[in-house]
């Protein structure tokens, strides 16, 4: 987590500042780090975030009390319903674009934006389903998905042709429409998106025979994503831009990958450790032995210690899972146990009755023994 700045600084007041200050003071930063007036500055629109996540905090009574108290722990996870800086330059407009309204005068702002409604396409959701080798070293996925695609007959704009717009008749071509009201303070003007097209100004006279005049249809894709090493069960990504394509021509929603995990037949996962349950014979754990261990990536050979006793966890360092955009692995521990037979011939039955008066044989156990200790600690997290 990166750390955030004061909400009340960013907007340069003071603690007490009233909702009109709050507003006006929200209005000159908003305007100062203006997307159209920093083109290209990502530094800028930073700020402009930043600004909109404070106001957005400070504007609601209830979120501002929330903040005052406990400051940005208390804001949740983001402390901001769009979660804090993922906002995006689209989403301030369409819930803030009204403070701005009259600040460019006639028809809001500059460029292509201009007060038009931006259609956003819905989000996807999959599931993909790895297993720990995928997971282990980060995997490409092909998903195929069902959604809605730009409509390449029309290119999305859901006419037929070129020629088949008219200007739309209610705001004739602007997409906004001016309200005149008299008041006791004179004339007020007032504009807004204009709503028989929506902003766009024009009106669709012959529709693609595609689409329908959509702009969208339905099709199957097959989206590459990728996915980075140590992600686990439940965790969500989101691959921008590729769900829903929105009516006519309007900005696509998202693709959501949920993760879910494929059992591994041998190894337990334990967040970016693995587990490996090994069972030995008693002359292997008497004599000591060397023993092949499965890992995410092949097998390795590991050294049993003469007098190993069952219980015994061995730690082997960087043989888990890598930790998710980040450094280091995990380790895989191996719980070693002795394979006790259930049944044994005449002869060994023999041998091993010679061993019970056998002084090697009586039990003498270790009151500090670690092992016992880590293994139980591990049952009871
Ligand atoms: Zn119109
Ligand atoms: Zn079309």
């Amino acid at each position: 987590m990166t750390t955030k700045r004061d909400y009340y600084e960013i907007l340069g007041i003071q603690k007490n500042a009233s909702k009109d200050e709050i507003k006006k003071a929200y209005r000159k930063q908003a305007l100062k780090f203006h997307p159209d007036k920093n083109p290209g500055d990502k530094g800028a629109e930073e700020k402009f975030k930043e600004a909109a996540e404070a106001y957005e905090v400070l504007s609601n009574d209830e979120k501002r009390s929330r903040y005052d108290r406990f400051g940005h722990a208390g804001m949740g996870n983001a402390g901001s319903s769009y979660g804090g800086h993922d906002m995006t330059v689209e989403d301030i407009f369409s819930s803030f674009g009204d403070i701005f309204g009259d600040a460019f005068g006639f028809g809001g702002f500059s460029g292509g934006r201009q007060g038009r409604r931006v259609n956003k396409g819905s989000n996807l959701r999959v599931k993909v389903k790895l297993d720990l080798g995928e997971i282990a070293s980060g995997c490409e996925k092909k998903i195929k998905v069902n959604k809605y695609s730009t409509c390449e007959t029309c290119g999305g704009t859901g006419a037929a042709d070129a020629k088949s717009f008219s200007n739309c008749s209610t705001c004739h071509g602007s997409g906004h429409v001016t309200r005149v009201t008299n008041t006791l303070l004179g004339q007020m003007q007032s504009t807004s998106v204009c709503p028989s097209c929506g902003g766009e100004g024009k009106t669709i006279t012959k529709k693609c025979q595609t689409c329908y005049g959509e702009g969208i249809i339905e099709k199957e894709e097959i989206i590459k994503i990728n996915i980075p090493a140590g992600v686990g069960k439940g965790m969500q990504m989101t691959v921008a831009g590729k769900g829903n394509a929105a009516r006519r021509g309007g900005v696509n929603g998202d693709l959501l990958v949920v993760i879910d995990e494929e059992e591994h037949e041998e190894l337990l996962r334990e967040g970016n450790d693995l587990i490996y349950n090994l069972f030995i014979s008693i002359p292997d754990a008497i004599t000591g032995t060397q023993v092949e261990v499965p890992t995410v990536d092949g097998s390795v050979k590991i050294k049993i210690e003469p007098g190993t006793q069952p219980g015994r966890i061995l730690r082997l360092r960087g043989k888990g899972l890598p930790e998710v955009n980040g450094y280091g692995r995990g380790d895989l521990l191996v719980n070693v146990n002795v394979w006790i037979p259930k049944s044994l011939g005449r002869e060994e039955m023999k041998i091993i009755e010679k061993l019970k008066d056998s002084e090697s044989f009586v039990p003498k156990p270790d009151k500090n023994d670690k092992g016992f200790f880590e293994r139980m600690r591990s049952y009871f997290q």
